[in-house]
């Protein structure tokens, strides 16, 4: 082989060897700069990219439990107005019209006739009955509430205020009494004495009276089994609310209280 020979082929081993390396270099860039562009397309913010929102679960309503008995009236209406010592009566009120019924006692003049029908009822039933107590104005029932205090008070072994307490638990305070309200009355025969209620319970009148005073829109506002939620038990005091609620309200055994509360 010649010189010449020798270093021509030398010559071409050398472009062989630049060209490789130069095509390895080639790709090691190519591959630099794709790794640069997935970098870049991670770095950018990701503006319109919104984590999907799942689907809400619909959450079944519960249905209220009405019953198909229950009266279809507006409470708010007159007949229903609650009374107690948590709806206490202003000093003030006296009721649209007051007029005189049986026994010299006074009424609200839309209850006359059902209360008098219900008497009537009575003694076609057999039985001897009156009203004892109709509608009493506040300054009525002030006098017999102090009056009772004042008597408790008198012999001075209890404080004044502490008789007022005591005689909470047997008279209502002012403005309490239903029976300013004027569609409420006591009744009883004419000739019991005795307001004890254990006493009279039994008697076959307010035994009628507790089974038909509905059919003339009247309830027994103070049951002996809802004394904790009245506050009294009075077998002898009726209470006009008409008849669709006096009919439910008898028939389910409930208080006035638990009847509004149903509205
Ligand atoms: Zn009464």
């Amino acid at each position: 082989m010649t010189r010449n020979k020798i270093q021509a082929a030398l010559l071409c081993l050398c472009v062989v060897l630049l060209y490789c390396v130069s095509a390895r270099i080639g790709q090691h860039n190519a591959f630099l700069n794709a790794e640069a562009i997935d970098n870049t397309e991670l770095d950018e913010p990701q503006d319109d990219w919104v984590m999907p929102t799942p689907e809400p679960t619909p959450t079944p309503t519960p249905t209220p439990y009405v019953d198909p008995d229950l009266p279809d009236i507006t409470i708010g209406e007159w007949n229903y107005k609650l009374i107690d010592n948590n709806h206490v009566l202003a000093n003030t009120f006296i009721p649209p019209e007051v007029v005189e019924t049986e026994n010299s006692q006074y009424i609200d003049s839309r209850v006359k006739e059902p209360l008098e029908s219900m008497l009537a009822g009575a003694r076609e039933a057999g039985f001897d009955v009156c009203i004892r107590t109709g509608y009493r104005p506040y300054r009525s029932q002030a006098e017999i509430f102090f009056g009772r205090a004042s008597s408790i008070a008198w012999d001075g072994t209890v404080e004044y205020a502490e008789a007022e307490m005591i005689a909470r638990k047997y008279v209502a305070y002012p403005g309490t009494s239903e029976h300013q309200y004027g569609l409420s009355a006591d009744i009883m025969d004419s000739q019991t004495t005795t307001m004890s209620a254990e006493d009279v319970e039994e008697l076959p009148l307010l035994v009628w009276l507790r089974e038909h005073c509905a059919e003339y829109g009247f309830i027994l506002r103070y049951p002996k089994d809802k004394q904790d939620i009245t506050g009294w038990y009075e077998p002898w005091h009726f209470r006009y609310v008409g008849k669709e609620a006096a009919e439910y309200i008898m028939d389910k055994g409930i208080c006035l209280e638990e009847f509004i509360a149903k509205y």
